[in-house]
């Protein structure tokens, strides 16, 4: 089989691989969407000595999406033909995050942690081997890419907003319009709430405008805080989430909530420096982390996407074959894209 490898330094290899044989507890995942998600561009811009040994690197992609071709002797409970998403990590499988199918936090010190797209192969690949508790079966109407959007960027933003609690009451700002930030936009609108986004990128605002955001801030033009305090009566927006990682929107998305607010984060990397007393303290703000989602939240969202006929697929804007995957992470980068997808005939 195929696999997309990172070689560091925005270096990609389509390297062949031996066919993967599932152990008792796998099975075999043939691929029919992969997702590009933003941290992904991490591995992606590292420099090459940092990007391991490249004889031994893994077939890249977190977002895997697929068909079940083969089970092992000891898989029970998925058979050959379901549709599956992969829930990209893999813990003891025993621990109580694991149970919870929070498996990415697992605590079993023992434990051998699996991470697909790097210590095992993704998505970028023809076939893979998973374990069958990384998969999560998919509802009949939604798509393979659209199921690989929850893998993780749509997944993520569905739990940030649901550890929000944003409602139609809200007044709902969101830093950032890549894959993440798109899916809290269609997800706020979902609720109700009023949207407003912060995104220098024309392209991705424009995209935002078409999803119901009712105004998309140029940070590069505009202040994003003084506009957002401006169409909330000075006050600032009830809940405020931060997808981009970069400090200076971190500390906006503080700086915009109101008093008694709520914010969120999911942005990786990196360090910021907030003033606690002044934006955090007196302003008695709530703030939360959070990193991904469990299989049952995946589920979850996946099973809201198709009930609530959420337009999921009109963020996804540019498809590459497997082996254009040099192409898709080139405009990707650029920012000049919604979510963007490794797809198979
Ligand atoms: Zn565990
Ligand atoms: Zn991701």
């Amino acid at each position: 089989m195929r696999g997309i490898i990172f070689l560091g330094e925005k270096q990609l290899e389509l390297r062949e691989f031996p066919e993967p044989i599932p152990s008792s507890s796998e099975v075999i995942v043939e691929m029919h969407a992969s997702g590009l998600c933003g941290s992904d561009l991490r591995p992606y811009r590292t420099p090459k000595i940092e990007a391991g040994d490249p004889t031994q690197l893994k077939a890249a992609g977190h977002e895997p999406c697929g068909q079940i071709k083969e089970i092992g002797s000891e898989v029970h409970y998925l058979k050959v033909g379901d549709r599956v998403i992969v829930h990209h990590y893999l813990g003891c499988g025993y621990c109580k995050w694991c149970l919870a199918g929070y498996s990415q936090l697992c605590i079993d010190p023992n434990a051998k942690k699996l991470y697909y797209g790097r210590t095992n192969h993704g998505g970028h690949a023809d076939r893979i081997a998973v374990n069958e508790n990384a998969c999560v079966l998919m509802p009949e109407h939604l798509s393979y890419e659209e199921g690989a959007a929850c893998a993780c960027g749509t997944g993520t933003a569905y739990d940030a907003i649901r550890r929000l609690a944003v409602s139609g009451r809200d007044t709902f700002a969101i830093y950032g319009q890549g894959p993440v930030g798109l899916s809290a936009t269609l997800f706020g609108v979902a609720t109700g709430a009023r949207v407003l986004v912060v995104e220098p990128v024309a392209y991705r605002r424009e995209l935002a405008k078409s999803l119901g955001c009712e105004v998309a801030i140029n940070p590069l033009e505009t202040n994003p805080v003084e506009a957002i305090k401006e169409l909330t009566h000075g006050e600032g927006a009830d809940a405020t989430f931060d997808c981009t990682g970069i400090p200076e929107p971190r500390n906006n998305t503080i700086k915009s909530a109101r008093i008694f607010g709520r914010a969120c984060f999911v942005g990786e990397g990196g360090q910021t420096s907030f003033d606690i007393s002044r934006d955090i303290i007196h302003k008695q703000l709530t703030i939360y982390g959070s990193w991904t989602m469990s299989t049952i939240d995946l589920a979850e969202v996946s099973n809201y996407v198709v009930d609530h006929k959420l337009p999921l697929s009109r963020i996804i804007t540019h498809r590459f074959p497997l082996e254009r995957a040099d192409e898709a992470y080139r405009i990707f980068e650029s920012g000049q894209t919604g979510k963007v997808m490794i797809v198979w005939p």
